[in-house]
């Protein structure tokens, strides 16, 4: 378990390696759900994970789990996030919080080996499956099934673009398996995505609350036709209604946001049927999605946009049809946490503050069922899903051993209800 490098110096070294495993030219990385590129990363953290004496094994829905058994029979302390990406991702986002998870886990076991303490619990760390949600929806899928919230089969059976299930998808890269993990809290660090720290001058967030998100899939019939042949009396042109629910939606974030309650709105995704440059689009299937801090906010501009639907499809004379939805609740992370992290980062000289996360997080679906604590690093001017997504090395080190600290209260029984 001793390490051959100084600590700080081994994390960084790892994290740069984890980086070159689907590096794209513009310093970022492309690590879809359960490609081949997302099999080398597992197989690398695999690798990292048996060389320090860990197990690794793989669920029903391809979640990876390294495990150290300290306590015979002793449920799990986990540390995790996630290693695929998006397509021209950064390389921090999941990649950090699974290898600082990592990290911290290693120099408790470090730590208790040499003291000869026996903790509370076991620890593992886990990189969830298809966090991202790019290649296969919804995104926190891994995450989401662990904890119930999706039935097990509907996963496995959702295809990608091409068709290409989750299940064989995940066979083809040799991660699908049958473990089950017996967990008792959770802890993820992961950098902001924001730059609320960044502007505060702060290097530790303590998440407080995930804003409530209501996202959408939602396909526009219209009728293909000539673009130059067809007068515009006649036409069902499902290309204005979608662009129309692209504008609405931008409009009621406008609107709506009230000094204490910002809401976000976007369309993350847009695939115009036949797409061809002399046809009036037949079908566009788009994303749209609604966050907000405030469940009656979010509730106000979620029937604003239902409102403005039926105005378009009069409108744009197309039909709208709503298919998959995907809504959690805001809602709070445990506060015995925040004051174990809060007091973790006093301990350690660390500055910190309370945030909210605006994106989700697997942590937002752990919570609901086992006592969580979520952190957050900065992000250089908030940049994220992007390549040039930047974390300091001195600030991912601060993470680091912010999650021991954090860890290592846990692991002595300080957080189990
Ligand atoms: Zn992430």
């Amino acid at each position: 378990m001793a390490y051959e490098t100084p600590p700080d110096d081994a994390f960084l070294a790892d994290f740069r390696s984890l980086s070159t495993i689907g590096a794209t030219a513009g310093g970022g990385v492309d690590r879809q759900a359960a490609t081949p590129v997302d099999g080398q990363s597992r197989t690398w953290f695999r690798g990292l994970m048996e060389g320090h004496g860990f197990d690794v094994h793989y669920d029903e829905v391809g979640n990876q789990f390294a495990l150290l058994q300290l306590v015979p029979g002793a449920p799990y302390l986990v540390l995790g996030s996630h290693l695929d990406s998006q397509p021209l991702g950064g390389r921090f986002d999941g990649a950090y919080g699974v290898l600082a998870g990592a990290h911290a886990a290693l120099r408790l076991a470090g730590r208790l080996a040499a003291e000869g303490r026996t903790p509370a619990l076991n620890i593992a760390v886990a990189n969830w499956f298809n966090e991202e949600g790019c290649r296969f929806k919804p995104s926190m899928m891994g995450s989401s099934v662990f904890t119930g919230k999706l039935p097990a089969e509907q996963a496995l059976q959702t295809t990608d673009p091409h068709g290409v299930t989750v299940q064989q998808a995940l066979e083809d890269i040799g991660t699908h398996g049958d473990f089950t993990l017996d967990i008792a809290c959770y802890a993820e660090i992961h950098i902001e995505q924001g730059r609320s720290l960044e502007d505060a001058g702060l290097t530790i967030g303590l998440v407080e609350s995930t804003w409530g998100a209501n996202k959408y899939e939602f396909v526009v019939h219209g009728e293909q036709a000539h673009t130059g042949a067809t007068v515009i009396a006649d036409r069902h042109d499902a290309l204005l209604g979608a662009s129309s629910l692209v504008v609405a939606a931008r409009e009621i974030a406008e609107q709506h946001s009230t000094d204490d309650h910002m809401v976000i709105t976007s369309c993350g995704e847009f695939t115009v049927f036949p797409n061809s440059p002399v046809v009036v689009a037949s079908q566009v299937k788009l994303l749209v999605d609604v966050r907000s801090t405030d469940a009656d906010v979010l509730a106000a501009a979620d029937a604003e946009l239902h409102r403005r639907i039926a105005d378009i499809e009069q409108r744009a004379d197309v039909r709208i049809e709503r298919g998959a939805e995907h809504i959690w609740d805001a809602k709070a992370y445990d506060q015995a946490g925040m004051e174990l992290a809060a007091a973790s980062a006093d301990e350690l000289g660390l500055s910190h503050g309370t945030v909210r996360t605006l994106a989700g997080h697997d942590s937002t679906n752990l919570k609901d069922i086992v006592p969580t604590i979520m952190l957050f690093v900065p992000s250089v001017e908030g940049i994220s899903h992007n390549e040039r997504e930047l974390t300091s090395d001195e600030d991912m080190l601060d993470g680091v051993r912010m999650l021991t600290e954090v860890a290592g209260r846990v692991l002595a029984g300080e957080f189990v209800r």
